[in-house]
């Protein structure tokens, strides 16, 4: 949900897309703004262009080097100067409507919009590395039948804001202020969370480009990974544009199976969507593409799968590793997770084939944060809301 607002250049007025969804207090949020937006948004106030310039570089150190929100601890900033930006312009951070801690350590976040609807964020400890996995939309359109986001009806996507704002918001409760990259907690970024990020493609580009800025949260592109289902026609351009690294949710190896499991695959077929992968930019066996296979038991598990995967694997000449994820359940769900040993004996065969395929133990299952268990209960709560009206009037007629 970007509009485009016309902001006055010095030669041609050009349309920027910015972050909607007005503050109630009028003043304009800084967060999730470009470095360009951010020294228009000083201009559109009335600061000098060169003033503007300097002040923007100034806040961007402050708000994403330091993750400083309140303008009188910006000590370079006049104390005059201070009390003007905090009176048109805020610093936000997401909505915290509840934080959870696994016992495995995993924290999911589920945070609130200013428009009501909810989304969650989860970060991932390891020992020698933490993983924050990040949402793109509130639901998902791709109704993947084994994922519970993908029952979710409300869908919207995500501002570049309310993406960079989990980032924001995960440094802030880890203590990790200032951005050093020494003996950081948080040092992966998956966009892996709810929602499909090429499907809100511009402010995923937008949101990550500021996680990658050098002069701020300096992550670097090699170590944050953005997941598909697939959506082929932009593949080529996330690799261009993005540049970070690729995760395919391939889940089958046939088309009768992957139309059934992932429906996106009826649109763009199996051979399409490795034929984008060869293609992508960047892809090399120092950069691999992760192919994602949910196990599901007797649904995509045997043998003859395996083998069929490696045989696609190697026939694209794809610089791939697997990672095999055992399907983790929820209420309603039609699929069961493999047994270990089939688990195991898919992995065997892979491995046996030259071509990497861990498995993924599930983190933060307990508190509904491993892969696919993500769906706000915002969504319950409309979704009663609904019925409870739906009585009403039948009730009001009869
Ligand atoms: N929409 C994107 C990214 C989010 S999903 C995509 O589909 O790639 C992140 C990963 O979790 C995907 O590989 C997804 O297929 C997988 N997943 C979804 N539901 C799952 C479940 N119930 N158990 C295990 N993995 C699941
Ligand atoms: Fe959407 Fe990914 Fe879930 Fe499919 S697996 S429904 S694309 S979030």
């Amino acid at each position: 949900m970007t509009l485009s607002m016309p902001i006055p250049g010095h030669i041609d007025p050009v349309p920027v897309p910015r972050a909607a969804t007005p503050r109630p207090d009028g003043r304009i949020d800084l967060l999730g703004l470009s470095k360009l937006e951010l020294r228009m948004a000083l201009e559109t106030a009335q600061l000098e262009p060169k003033q503007a310039k300097l002040r923007a570089k100034q806040l961007w150190h402050w708000i994403y080097n330091r993750g400083v929100t309140d303008f009188s601890l910006m000590t370079d900033i006049s104390k005059t100067m201070q009390p003007w930006l905090a009176a048109r312009f805020a610093i936000s951070r997401p909505e915290v409507v509840e934080a959870q801690v696994s016992t495995d350590g995993t924290r999911k976040w589920l945070l609130r919009a200013p428009d009501g609807e909810e989304y969650e964020a989860v970060f991932i400890p390891d020992a020698d590395r933490g993983t924050l996995c990040v949402s793109s939309q509130v639901g998902c359109t791709l109704n993947c039948r084994f994922c519970h986001t993908g029952t979710m009806r409300l869908v919207r996507n995500l501002t570049a804001a309310e993406i960079v704002g989990q980032v924001m918001l995960a440094r802030d409760a880890l203590g990790e202020w200032p951005s050093t990259p020494e003996g950081r907690m948080l040092t992966n970024i998956v966009m892996m969370g709810m929602g499909e990020p090429l499907y809100n493609f511009d402010a995923v580009k937008d949101a990550l480009g500021i996680v990658m800025d050098g002069d701020g949260l300096a992550l670097s592109k090699r170590r944050i990974t953005l997941s598909t289902s697939g959506v082929v026609p932009m593949m080529a351009r996330a690799g261009a544009e993005i540049g970070v690294n690729l995760a395919v949710s391939l889940h089958g190896v046939t088309k009768e199976i992957r139309d059934e499991i992932v429906p996106l695959n009826r649109k763009y077929g199996i051979e399409q969507l490795l034929q984008a992968c060869a293609d992508y930019p960047g892809a090399n066996n120092a950069r691999r593409i992760t192919f994602e296979y949910v196990m599901l038991k007797d649904k995509n598990d045997s043998d003859a799968d395996a083998h069929e995967l490696v045989r696609l694997l190697k026939h694209y000449d794809l610089p791939a590793k697997v990672n095999l994820i055992p399907f983790n359940p929820w209420p309603g769900a039609a699929y069961e997770t493999s047994t270990p040993e089939r688990v195991r004996r898919f992995s065997d065969i892979v491995f046996e084939a030259g071509i990497s395929a861990p498995v993924r133990t599930p983190r933060g299952r307990d508190i509904d944060a491993a892969c696919g268990q993500l769906k706000t209960a915002s969504e319950k709560k409309s979704r009663a809301e609904l019925d409870r009206l739906a009585e009403e009037k039948q009730a009001a007629l009869g």
